[in-house]
């Protein structure tokens, strides 16, 4: 197993300091926010209004919840085409799906993540609603 953990660690390691050059493209070093230019607010998509409270910033990208709806979604935002041609020349996106597509990353989501939290989820659904993954990576 260590030797699972290793090539995990190795790996993700490789992405997230290609994750860290890449992203600098798209951040002002003077303001450590992304640039302007690159970006445009949004209104909340399910409220469709702008009308929201910063909650947290993360590599340059404010996350604001809705005043009206309590949805947290990142504003401003990337224009269109700014994040399809960021992606397309990202080494870090083919590297992550290669890492998440690997049987040993795969192995090792499912015993310390996915079936952890399956377990948190059935505790929740107490009255057998449905759940929607919203952001779930490469699926
Ligand atoms: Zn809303």
């Amino acid at each position: 197993m260590d030797k699972v953990f290793k090539f995990i660690d190795d790996t993700r390691n490789i992405f997230w300091e290609q994750k860290k050059k890449e992203i600098m493209v798209l951040i002002d070093p003077s303001t450590g926010k992304a640039y302007q230019h690159f970006t445009q607010r949004v209104d909340c998509p399910i409220c469709d209004i702008d009308d929201n409270f910063k909650v947290f910033e993360k590599e340059g990208f404010d996350f604001v919840k809705c005043k009206s709806c309590g949805l947290l979604h990142v504003n401003p935002q990337l224009k269109p085409g700014v994040s399809e041609s960021f992606y397309k020349k990202s080494l870090m996106a083919t590297h992550w799906v290669k890492l998440q597509t690997t049987s040993k990353e795969q192995e090792w989501n499912a015993s310390a993540k996915y079936i952890p939290a399956l377990e948190v989820l059935k505790e929740l659904r107490t009255n057998g609603g449905r759940l929607l993954d919203v952001g779930c990576s490469v699926g």
